[in-house]
């Protein structure tokens, strides 16, 4: 090695060094802030395979609101249903202490779930998303869920306790199957979150929601207002409409937009 490259590589350390020293102590997403998206944002990642061979969904839940197995099964089932991935799709669920004093802002969700999550959600050939079961309700009493970004999903387990109709009917077994695949449903971008339908099937007074009440992305699902559904079976699926539009995003054949991974 020459006099000159010594002192580059001694004048590259010291410039490392000098750029690192006033970010030590802060997150790391200060430094690098990684992009989070809106819900939708990683739905072709999921429906497709060419970057993303498998999928993770990280369960991180506190003391007492473990989500049921019957919800992460459903959830799996509904995942394999729609998104190809040829290598699997599995739960990992993580304890945590999320440490929220008082109800829930859409930001608490944000970013106590991103302190929590365990990987990147675009790792290595790994898509991640997470959902987070806290303790404690969100601002607006009367939601059971909320989608935050690309990746981050939070299910409210004391409002979907309360949410349970007279004589259990729904279940609260039934109304959490039904929120946790309806706010992966806003994952996936239904409806028309990252894209337009050919079909009218959003529901004019809720925007992203569906006008019909057989799917699991009809609009009253995913708050108290589920108690209409006493006299009637709770939908925990997506309808022809809600699997039609995905279809179309994953062959290209509907145009997407808020991608963070998009295929070249
Ligand atoms: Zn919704």
């Amino acid at each position: 090695m020459d006099r000159r490259t010594l002192l580059t590589l001694l004048f590259a350390v010291l410039v490392g060094s000098t750029n690192l020293a006033g970010c030590l102590g802060n997150d790391l997403g200060d430094i690098i802030p990684e992009r989070k998206g809106i819900p939708g944002g990683l739905t072709l990642a999921c429906l497709t395979s060419s970057s993303y061979t498998s999928m993770v969904v990280e369960v991180d839940y506190e003391p007492g609101y473990k989500p049921l197995a019957s919800s992460t099964d459903l959830l799996v089932e509904r995942l394999t249903s729609v998104c190809d991935k040829p290598e699997g799709i599995s739960i990992e669920f993580q304890e945590v202490n999320f440490g929220q004093q008082g109800d829930w802002s859409a930001e608490d969700v944000r970013s106590k779930a991103w302190d929590q999550k365990t990987a990147s959600p675009l790792e290595g050939s790994t898509l991640r998303w997470q959902l987070i079961f806290p303790a404690g309700g969100y601002e607006e009493a009367s939601v059971l869920g909320v989608a935050v970004d690309a990746s981050t999903v939070a299910l409210f387990g004391d409002s979907i306790d309360e949410a349970e109709g007279p004589l259990g009917r729904p279940s609260v077994e039934d109304v959490e199957n039904s929120v946790v695949i309806h706010e992966v449903g806003h994952l996936l971008g239904l409806v028309n979150l990252v894209y337009q339908s050919p079909v009218d099937h959003e529901d004019a007074d809720h925007p992203g929601h569906s006008n019909n009440d057989d799917s699991v992305m009809y609009w009253a699902v995913e708050s108290t207002d589920i108690v209409n559904f006493i006299f009637g079976t709770l939908p925990n699926d997506f309808d022809t409409d809600d699997r039609n539009d995905l279809a179309g995003l994953a062959d290209g054949s509907i145009p997407i937009r808020d991608q963070l991974w998009s295929r070249v």
